[in-house]
């Protein structure tokens, strides 16, 4: 059995399946000698070699324009792939990819601090896990008790402040938050939607305004 590989073939199990981003990887795996441009298999001695030629000069991308921001900002040729789950930065993922957008967002806004009220202790721990770094944040239990006093405060630190209904929200939480002047008023905002990719959407469509 001969031992290689169909490069095409290879590609396409990274990601790599539009022509223009095929075209390139082929260019930079025949400059580094590694696949010979008359042929149409590779030894798999090399194909660890070709990995790492590739991940050091690419940075693979999916469509979205989020995701497009950090391929820019890596350092690396941005590398068109499809499917997206080969997507570096969001790999595919709905939630990934809205933290990307809303950080970029936030940015543009000069959105530093974020209050989010309600959710789930799963969702409010990735929620810090992702946005670690890029936003303060701070997250307010929606089933513990609130102070009227603690609400004052994290009104005044935040820029943006997201109540989530349909979660784990009690009223007498979510009501230190509600019904202020405008001036902070115009700050909260109201999702009543599920889920991570959903609660910040509403925030981007929030900040575009
Ligand atoms: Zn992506």
């Amino acid at each position: 059995m001969s031992a290689d590989r169909d490069i095409d073939e290879w590609l396409a199990e990274r990601g790599i399946t539009p022509l223009d981003s095929r075209t390139r990887a082929r260019a930079a795996l025949e400059e580094a000698k590694i696949i010979n441009p008359k042929k149409a298999r590779m030894s798999e001695q090399k194909l660890e070699r070709a990995e790492a030629v590739l991940a050091e000069r690419f940075f693979r991308v999916c469509s979205a324009p989020a995701c497009a921001q950090v391929a820019n900002a890596s350092g690396r040729a941005p590398l068109q792939v499809e499917p997206r789950t080969y997507c570096e930065s969001c790999g595919g993922s709905n939630n990934r990819r809205a933290v990307a957008d809303f950080v970029e967002a936030c940015k543009r806004k000069s959105v530093r601090r974020v209050v989010i009220v309600g959710g789930s202790p799963a969702v409010r721990e990735e929620l810090e896990e992702q946005l670690a770094g890029q936003i303060e944040l701070r997250m307010v239990d929606g089933t513990e008790r609130h102070t009227a006093d603690k609400a004052r405060h994290n009104l005044d630190w935040a820029d943006l402040i997201l109540v989530w209904g349909a979660t784990e929200l009690h009223h007498k939480v979510s009501a230190h938050y509600t019904g202020g002047p405008p001036s902070v008023s115009r700050k909260v905002i109201h999702v009543t939607r599920r889920g991570v990719a959903a609660l910040l959407e509403a925030a981007i469509t929030h900040l575009k305004r």
